[in-house]
């Protein structure tokens, strides 16, 4: 019998042979990893702070000494942005 549950908006999850499987809510693309490790599994995007947005302040170095960057990362089916952060790089 196949279940399922969502870990969060854009990540479900079944259990397949009492394996976890996650996948995409949108597209169904299996993802890689577990609930705790899958984020860091997908492809990622990563560019100056510019182009976070106009609600982002682009000179970062202003508050922080560390370089930081944009980076989201989506899903490798249909490219569904999961996640986004400004991170030192
Ligand atoms: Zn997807």
């Amino acid at each position: 019998m196949a279940t399922s549950e969502r870990v969060n908006e854009n990540v479900g999850r079944r259990f397949d042979n009492g394996n976890e499987v996650l996948f995409c809510t949108h597209c169904n693309q299996e993802l890689q990893g577990s609930s705790a490790t899958y984020l860091s599994n997908l492809p990622r995007y990563e560019g100056p702070l510019s182009e976070a947005g106009p609600q982002v302040f682009a000179d970062s170095s202003v508050f922080v000494d560390a370089p930081v960057v944009f980076r989201q990362y989506y899903c490798p089916g249909c490219f569904t942005v999961f996640h986004t952060e400004v991170v030192p790089s």
